[in-house]
């Protein structure tokens, strides 16, 4: 097992690709917390793993939110001992033309994205430097990378990350942490699942063009990347055995971003 015995808190596992990345750790070894901003989705989403015979462990934290994450952290650590690596993940998405975009969802957006990253890695590096070592890894997207319309505050966190996961590449190292950032294409969670009406209105397509001409029009071959596809990804950047892989992105998409 690739993660044999790792303690890793896995931020946005309620669901989706969290989700999955919180089952695949505890597959490949590791003990899990997963932490979500409701209680009853992410004891259930624990649950789901002890019952397949992982060791898991639900925090209810909204990452916006410093007392919760530094409580739900120092949580993590009386339960498990030590966090050896943190999945960044929680996000949300709001669509929307620049010139209509309430600044009220704005801040909502880069406060889940930018403040729950900052936030959930000052407490994990506190952690990691007084341990010795440990491996961040921030859920980015292609829209690290690329733009796209109707997506301005997601665009602009999405290119924040690989700024933090570069900082904390050059302050952690000797201190033993590596940061890295995964940068997925589409992928059919709930997410991608409530932007799809709303895209297919404000770009005036249906559904089905939204997929086919928007979503996926620059991938190699057409296809949605999977949780699963992720979840590999963030096993690999966590299982690596030396500082030679930090402050690096990884896009996983279908070949829709080539760098
Ligand atoms: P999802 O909606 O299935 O999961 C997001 C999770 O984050 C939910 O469980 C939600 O409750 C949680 N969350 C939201 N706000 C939170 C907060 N303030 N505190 C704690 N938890 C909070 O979506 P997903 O597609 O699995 O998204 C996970 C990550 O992957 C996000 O950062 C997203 O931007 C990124 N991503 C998704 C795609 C995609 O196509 N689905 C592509 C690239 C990147």
């Amino acid at each position: 097992m690739r993660l044999n015995d790792k303690i890793a808190v896995i931020t946005g596992a309620a669901s989706g690709i969290g989700l999955e990345i919180a089952r695949t750790f505890a597959n490949e070894g590791a003990r899990v917390a997963l932490a979500d901003r409701a209680a009853p989705e992410v004891e259930h989403a624990a649950a789901g793993i002890v019952d397949q015979g992982g060791r898991a462990l639900p925090i209810v934290m909204d990452v916006t939110d410093e007392q919760q994450v530094d409580q739900g952290m120092a949580q993590v650590v009386t339960a498990f001992g030590r966090i050896d690596i943190l999945v960044s993940n929680a996000g949300i998405q709001i669509v929307a033309p620049l010139e209509q975009m309430a600044l009220a969802d704005w801040r909502r957006l880069l406060a889940v994205h930018l403040d729950g990253a900052f936030l959930t890695t000052r407490a994990a590096l506190r952690q990691m430097y007084a341990q010795g070592g440990g491996c961040i890894i921030y859920m980015g997207s292609v829209h690290s990378k690329e733009a796209s319309v109707l997506k301005a505050p997601y665009v602009t966190a999405k290119h924040g990350l690989i700024g933090l996961a570069k900082v904390v590449a050059k302050e952690g190292a000797r201190h033993g942490v590596r940061a890295n950032v995964i940068c997925p294409g589409f992928v059919r969670t709930a997410l991608v699942e409530r932007q799809l009406p709303e895209q297919a209105a404000a770009r005036g397509l249906t559904e089905e063009e939204v997929i086919r001409d928007v979503m996926l029009k620059d991938t190699v071959d057409g296809q949605f990347t999977t949780t699963r596809d992720v979840a590999e990804a963030a096993v690999f950047l966590a299982a690596f055995d030396s500082g030679a892989l930090t402050g690096q992105s990884l896009v996983v998409s279908h070949g829709w971003c080539m760098q």
